[in-house]
């Protein structure tokens, strides 16, 4: 009989949709255990609710939502795109140069067919929101991991980004504020890849989903709003600063010299009417959003229940023996690190797998996000305080006698 198998496209690209770990959580649960689950930036599954701004109004338009709209999106939301970069310093953006999206994910995979052919290069970070990495790969592109440095808070190690710049390359990609590590990158290293980009006439992808989720008075930089000279594509998105994931809601800005990227443009161009046009219903909801910046700001305050959450994970990490961690200043992740040689840590999956087998916490492994040493793991702090401190109670109890063996 014949047997269907999937594309060998896809044999190439690194993405556990599942992986062992999610695979025993779930059967782990099936089996009547509760995991209590820091893995995943969904906030809607910690009771985040949608702000109210943003319901009433897909309420009250869905009967006006019913058709297909322009392919780059409804006028009204593109405006407030627009008006949202000048708002961000980035010039020369117009409602011709912006995309909505079924979520950032889908322009993201949009803005990496439209790239690269067999063999191009993309400099992509390391760690990285692995989205980056698989969608690249499938394209065709040879995905290059630049460093980003704990030692710097995390910042990106320029100079590994000019060690690694072959006249392949094509572009680079930035995730400020950064998952997995909750890094927001300063205005210095920002400048510092710009001109990397200016001197090799590399396109920029900046990911900023989480540009407006900071803490402790930090205030984020686009990089598009200090290079108005190059090329840069900025993505952006609903699904965590107005924690409405499910009604899947992204966008993309072109900004600088569109001219030298008037072929990919084009590209977009097709691959967008190609999927007709993204959620007409949810993109009604990007007006209302951009016009209450303010909706989810009290979450990051102190007393807010992010800066809470946050605060405690770190404090509970604290006290954990052969555990560091740098600050997370946006987003809601902490990349620890765990001294792996004590732990005779060799495989962080695994690791990983033993701590959801032994106390029923479910983590996600540093390799997940193309981290190589196998000596950190991405904690979610979305979940409550009570639970949070729980997982970090476990987790040092875990590692008092933990000694991997595979
Ligand atoms: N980019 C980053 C850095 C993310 O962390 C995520 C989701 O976790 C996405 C993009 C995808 O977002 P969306 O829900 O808009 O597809």
């Amino acid at each position: 009989m014949r047997s269907f198998t999937k594309s060998t496209k896809l044999d190439n690209v690194a993405y556990d949709v599942r992986g062992p770990v999610l695979d025993e959580a779930m059967a782990m649960e099936a089996a009547g255990a509760k995991i209590l689950k820091l893995n995943i930036g969904n906030p809607a599954t910690f009771n985040f609710e949608a702000p109210d701004c943003i319901v009433n109004e897909i309420a009250d338009k869905l009967t006006a939502s019913e058709g297909y709209s322009n392919s780059k999106g409804i006028l009204e939301a593109r405006e407030a795109i627009v008006q949202y970069t000048r708002y961000k310093g980035i010039e020369g953006v117009t409602a011709e140069d912006v995309y909505t999206g079924n979520g950032l994910s889908e322009l993201i995979n949009m803005c990496m067919q439209a790239l690269l052919d067999n063999g191009d290069e993309i400099l992509i970070p390391s760690p990285d929101y692995p989205l980056w990495t698989a969608t690249a790969t499938l394209a065709g592109g040879k995905v290059v991991h630049y460093i980003c440095d704990e030692r710097s808070d995390w910042m990106p190690d320029v100079a590994d980004i000019r060690r690694k710049i072959t006249p392949k390359t094509k572009a680079i990609v930035i995730i400020n504020p950064n998952n997995p590590t909750g890094a927001l990158y300063s205005r210095d290293v920002l400048e510092q890849i710009a001109q990397v980009a200016r001197e090799n006439d590399l396109m920029i992808f900046a990911d900023e989903i989480y540009d407006r989720l900071l803490m402790d008075g930090a205030e984020h930089t686009s990089i598009a709003a200090i290079a108005p000279d190059l090329f840069v594509v900025t993505l952006n998105g609903l699904s965590k600063s107005h924690l409405i994931a499910g009604y899947r809601v992204g966008w993309m800005s072109l900004s600088g010299d569109k001219e030298s990227a008037k072929s990919y443009i084009e590209g977009l161009n097709m691959l967008s009417s190609m999927r007709l046009c993204s959620n007409v219903p949810a993109q009604r909801a990007i007006k209302p959003a951009l016009a209450n910046l303010d909706a989810t700001k009290a979450l990051l305050l102190p007393g807010g229940r992010i800066y809470e959450q946050r605060n405690a994970v770190c404090d509970a990490l604290d006290k954990i023996d052969g555990i560091s961690y740098v600050r997370p200043r946006g987003a809601f992740y902490v990349f620890p690190k765990i001294e792996a040689k004590r732990f005779n840590i060799t495989n962080d999956e695994q690791f990983v797998l033993d701590f959801l087998r032994q106390k029923h916490v479910l983590l996600v492994h540093g390799g997940g996000f193309h981290w190589e040493q196998p000596d950190h793991f991405r904690i979610v702090f979305l979940p409550p305080v009570e639970t949070l401190y729980e997982s970090m109670q476990k987790l040092g109890e875990f590692l008092e006698d933990y000694h991997q063996s595979l």
